[in-house]
């Protein structure tokens, strides 16, 4: 069996990212295993996506089950799944009605329709959505524009237009970009791929109360802070806010391909043949992401994630304390480590020849994404072997500035 991809070797994968030399070939629980037998703690889980960890029993179970009887009959059909789904998280959400995609760019993408729909019926054509630098919203052409990575509004052009970026947790900049034709705010209240930075509850509760002021849509991707992962079902909770939309994906599926899009009555304005999909709301994803939600949305579930949440904060500070690193910033179990130098890269290598995957958000920050019944025993051994990694990078960077 081939293990690991050699450079020279042709790679008929499209390259679309650095990806490290191995193979991997099978997961469980909090484990990740490589063609070459290699065990690894994964703390990057598929992206924040395998809110149970690898493989989880629930999902194989409903996959198996569902899938002896209907995949997909036809988005415009009814089936039984998309409806419990959808029922179900209304009730838990408080959202009026859902709409079901297959990737959280298209749950942004049509979350960016309907405001636009809406403007069209409710405020005289308004179209405009404030949206913030450095936010990620996805990589369709619409959500790229959307998003605020550095470098991005020069790609693909012609670049979609229709968005004003104003500065994360600066009322301020919002205020100043209201214009006549704004008609939402679109935000993700922890921002994960800018390295894990959350909005203030003041920063949330002044652009709730601008919203209110001056006829707006307030936008919550909660694609990756949702179900969960913040420690509570829905990150909107954390700040006594409720959003007039909100996106879900990762999580919501455990793995399989959902996300969803939830608005409030008052903006369930799209008409027949205005937003739809090939696998919109089939059965197979929907009864996976019911089977998977039926799980975090319980009491206990959430109070175990704000646990762990907990130890892995106190041992990262600890770390933070022991090698002079910088913050430790985040919610739940989506954390992030300041290490005050671009050294990011190499303690994610060093940290999967030692047996622990995590994702560099940025060249100087670490994220950490672990599965959200992540147990104690994990969360220490994680630690332990970030300490081990740390102790070796800073051993190696002091070599370099010695010679
Ligand atoms: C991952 C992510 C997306 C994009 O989701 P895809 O499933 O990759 O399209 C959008 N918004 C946020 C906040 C994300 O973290």
């Amino acid at each position: 069996m081939q293990t690991r991809t050699e450079p020279q070797q042709h790679n008929p994968l499209m390259q679309i990212t650095p990806r490290p030399a191995e193979i991997f070939v099978r997961g469980e629980g909090a484990w990740l295993w490589d063609a070459a037998q290699q065990r690894y703690l994964d703390w990057l889980q598929g992206w924040a996506v395998n809110a149970l960890g690898h493989c989880p029993p629930v999902i194989t179970e409903a996959l198996q089950t569902q899938s002896a009887l209907l995949l997909t009959p036809s988005p415009a059909l009814h089936n039984l799944p998309s409806m419990q789904l959808a029922e179900r998280l209304c009730a838990l959400s408080g959202f009026h009605q859902a709409f079901f995609g297959c990737t959280g760019a298209e749950a942004n993408e049509g979350a960016i329709k309907l405001a636009r729909k809406w403007g069209r019926l409710m405020r005289d054509g308004a179209h405009e959505i404030i949206t913030f630098e450095n936010a990620f919203h996805g990589r369709n052409l619409a959500t790229m524009a959307a998003s605020g990575k550095p470098g991005w509004d020069a790609l693909f052009p012609p670049h979609m237009p229709g968005f004003i970026k104003a500065q994360f947790n600066n009322l301020a900049s919002v205020k100043e970009a209201i214009g006549k034709r704004t008609v939402a705010i679109m935000l993700e209240p922890v921002q994960g791929e800018a390295g894990v930075r959350p909005a203030t509850r003041e920063f949330i509760q002044g652009l709730r109360a601008l919203c209110d002021r001056h006829g707006l849509l307030l936008i919550f991707d909660e694609v990756q802070t949702g179900c969960g992962r913040l420690g509570s079902l829905f990150g909107f909770e954390h700040y006594g806010v409720r959003p007039d939309i909100l996106t879900l994906g990762k999580g919501l599926g455990g793995g399989v391909p959902i996300s969803a899009l939830l608005a409030q009555e008052h903006c369930c304005v799209f008409e027949h043949g205005e937003q739809g999909g090939t696998y919109a709301g089939n059965p197979l994803m929907c009864a996976v992401s019911l089977a998977v939600l039926n799980m975090l949305a319980q009491p206990a579930f959430l109070a175990h994630v704000r646990d762990m949440s907990a130890l892995l904060r106190e041992g990262l500070e600890s770390l933070a304390l022991q090698f002079d690193l910088g913050e430790v910033r985040g919610e739940g179990l989506l954390m992030a480590l300041e290490l005050g130098q671009d050294s990011a890269a190499d303690v994610v290598n060093t940290c999967r020849q030692m047996g622990l995957l995590v994702n560099a958000a940025r060249p100087h920050c670490l994220r950490f994404m672990p599965r959200l019944n992540s147990t104690a025993e994990e969360i220490r051994q994680g630690l332990g072997i970030l300490q081990d990694a740390l102790k070796h990078v800073g051993a190696e960077l002091q070599m370099q500035s010695v010679a």
